[in-house]
């Protein structure tokens, strides 16, 4: 799990990496054989039998910094990633955090990221929490969004992200009904369809390559 990747000068949430940073984990993993991939191509692998190597890279909220560092340096590697947008803020600001805030992408990024292979998946509309929504907010969160994002792309998204990794049944069964099939938590609560509330391991600038490779580890990843 990722979010922002760019050279910010205030960042309190620690969500942004730094581009030497960034470039150095996708090192490390390219080093022990992974290769990074979008959630859906993670799920369909996982059904051949044949995700062994493979890590889901997820980018959280579109920040439009992403743009400018990250697609060069997956390219590179042959990898690609999922980008989570907010359907109701493209093109805005990330204005569920207090400022200072970062641009988002718009319509028109996130097209482009679709055509260099990122998968785009919905962060919800407003990104708001989920758990105890009631089912009209969770109708609007979860399929409104699909469909403002299907009009982006043309194409509903399959994979959903809960904001803050807050999800509960009921969220989970919105996601369902959605048509979503893959669906992000970070430390989802016990109990809930695994398929449709993923756990994912955060990272953050902290994260240099040997710690990185030390928490892959320790998460379970091996290398081909
Ligand atoms: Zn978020």
């Amino acid at each position: 799990m990722l979010h922002g990747v760019g050279r910010v000068s205030v960042d309190p949430f620690a969500l942004f990496l730094s581009p030497e940073r960034f470039s150095g984990q996708m090192r490390l993993l390219a080093r022990l054989g992974l290769r990074g991939v979008s959630l859906a191509e993670l799920r369909a692998a996982e059904d051949r039998g044949q995700a062994r190597g493979l890590v889901g890279l997820t980018f959280d909220d579109a920040y439009r910094d992403v743009l400018d560092w990250a697609p060069p340096v997956l390219a590179g590697y042959g990898f690609t990633a999922t980008v989570f947008a907010v359907s109701g803020l493209l093109g805005g600001e990330n204005a569920w955090d207090p400022p200072p805030r970062r641009r988002l992408m718009d319509a028109d990024d996130l097209r482009r990221l679709v055509r260099e292979g990122w998968e785009l998946g919905s962060h919800g509309a407003t990104h708001v929490r989920l758990a105890g929504l009631d089912a009209e907010q969770l109708q609007h969160e979860v399929a409104g969004s699909r469909s403002a994002l299907a009009g982006v792309t043309g194409v509903p998204p399959t994979t959903f992200c809960y904001p803050y990794g807050s999800v509960d049944e009921a969220s989970v069964e919105a996601v369902r009904a959605a048509g979503y099939s893959a669906a992000c938590a970070v430390r989802p609560p016990p109990g809930l369809d695994r398929e449709l509330a993923s756990p994912r391991l955060g990272v953050a600038e902290r994260d240099h390559p040997l710690r990185l490779a030390a928490r892959l580890l320790l998460s379970g990843h091996r290398s081909r």
